[in-house]
């Protein structure tokens, strides 16, 4: 993080020795103040936000600080960033304990060096003396634009990314590069950025609609997040138990309207000795164990499966179109990934050899109508896993053993 700021802090110094056109000054400050005015706003937005959010997200800055990397010489490019930044902090960061100065530092660093990439790849394929000039050319500088673009989200996701891997310790730097959603909203940000610069240099109040817009975007953004945080479990970030029964009614319900016979799985799932786990290693390790256990879950159904937490250490999984023996493959699956987690136990020792049981329903073999009674046949499976000694997969109604090699072991019927 001190590398990132004093470059960045190198990089204001080697700015303030090139000259700056009155021109740019002006165009500087009326970005300025759109970006103020956009910031302000939405500062009510920006707090919800990050309330609810406990892993970074992506601030609405960038339209305005690209397009400054675009049009002004490098000097006012730099001090639009910090000038947004300080404005921000004084708007919303004074709500926000969590972040220690140092960290706010290393963010506007950061957005420095971002935004002097950008400006360097616009000053060097000559984007920005044609913008300024009235002349742009066409697929040149569109390249330009896509350059400059590629530079500051480049720069900008690698600095973020390392240092989150570093500090955080997210297991995998995706997670810290953030998700897809995340990098379109950044990179839809960009191309409005590049429409701000192209008005500004024709105009400077040509931005003022933008403000609008900006401000629009950022509460489309809101909804989204809360709408994700409503259907979500906190600690796992699998769907929460509403939003779970919600989208297993409707498949039960599509299931059966299909034209052709079709089929749909269901699992419910109790980790093992559960308690156990909390009262050795105590409950910190216990909630990292859900959140392992979770993520593996997640991982080893198939796409398009909808796997829940229903509260405690119990999930359910949902899956539609699938056949008996494709569902139990995957339940032993997901019980031998289970099995094979070595999590830290914070202690210097690993916690290992976890169980899950499993009770696996499928409907129409289950002659259930309701979700309600599908889940019933999968928890009283999941019952029988227990009673037969954990770790294992039990399929709901059948009254015959199934042959399940390699693990056979593991995989039985309900007798
Ligand atoms: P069994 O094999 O019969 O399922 O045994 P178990 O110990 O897993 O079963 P039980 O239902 O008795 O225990 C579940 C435990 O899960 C009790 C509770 O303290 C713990 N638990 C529930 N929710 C959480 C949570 O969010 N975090 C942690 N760390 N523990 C939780
Ligand atoms: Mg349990
Ligand atoms: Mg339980």
């Amino acid at each position: 993080m001190l590398l990132v700021d004093l470059g960045a802090a190198v990089g204001v110094f080697l700015c303030a020795l090139s000259p700056v056109p009155a021109r740019s000054w002006v165009i500087a400050g009326v970005l300025a103040a759109c970006a103020t005015a956009h910031l302000h706003f939405s500062r009510w937005i920006e707090r919800i936000r990050r309330d609810h959010s406990h892993l970074p997200h992506v601030d609405l800055c960038s339209i305005w600080i690209f397009a400054g990397a675009l049009v002004l010489p490098p000097l006012p490019a730099v001090l639009l960033v910090i000038v947004i930044y300080l404005h921000r902090w004084w708007v919303v960061g004074r709500w926000d304990a969590s972040r220690p100065p140092h960290r706010c530092v290393f963010t506007v660093s950061m957005m420095i060096l971002a935004a002097l990439a950008a400006n360097g790849v616009s000053h060097a394929s000559g984007l920005r003396e044609h913008l300024l000039a009235g002349t742009p050319s066409g697929l040149l500088d569109l390249v330009g634009i896509v350059g400059a673009a590629a530079a500051q989200w480049g720069v900008n996701s690698l600095l973020v990314g390392v240092v989150i891997a570093i500090t955080v310790k997210l297991r995998k730097i995706g997670e810290a590069l953030g998700s897809g959603a995340d990098n379109l909203l950044e990179v839809g940000q960009l191309a409005l950025g590049a429409f701000v610069a192209l008005a500004v240099a024709w105009w400077p109040g040509f931005a003022l609609p933008m403000v609008v817009a900006a401000v629009a975007l950022h509460r489309t953004v809101l909804i989204h997040q809360l709408e994700l945080a409503a259907r979500t479990d906190n600690k796992t970030g699998l769907l929460n138990a509403e939003s779970w029964h919600l989208q297993a009614r409707l498949e039960l319900q599509r299931t059966r309207d299909r034209q052709t016979p079709s089929t749909m799985g269901l699992f419910m799932i109790d980790v093992d000795h559960f308690k156990d786990i909390n009262d050795r290693y105590g409950h910190q390790v216990g909630d990292t164990v859900l959140r392992e256990i979770a993520s593996t879950l997640a991982g080893s159904v198939r796409r398009g499966d909808s796997v829940g937490r229903f509260g405690g250490e119990e999930f359910a999984v949902l899956l539609p179109m699938v056949e008996r023996a494709e569902a139990l493959a995957i339940a032993e699956r997901v019980r031998a990934q289970v099995f094979g987690l070595v999590i830290d136990d914070c202690l210097g020792g690993t916690v290992t050899g976890l169980g899950v049981s499993i009770g696996v329903a499928i409907w129409p073999e289950i002659d259930e109508d309701t979700l309600e009674g599908v889940l019933a046949a999968a928890d009283s499976a999941l019952y029988e896993a227990k009673r037969l000694g954990r770790d294992q997969v039990q399929l709901a109604g059948t009254h015959r053993r199934l042959r399940w090699a390699p693990s056979a072991r593991k995989t039985h019927a309900v007798d």
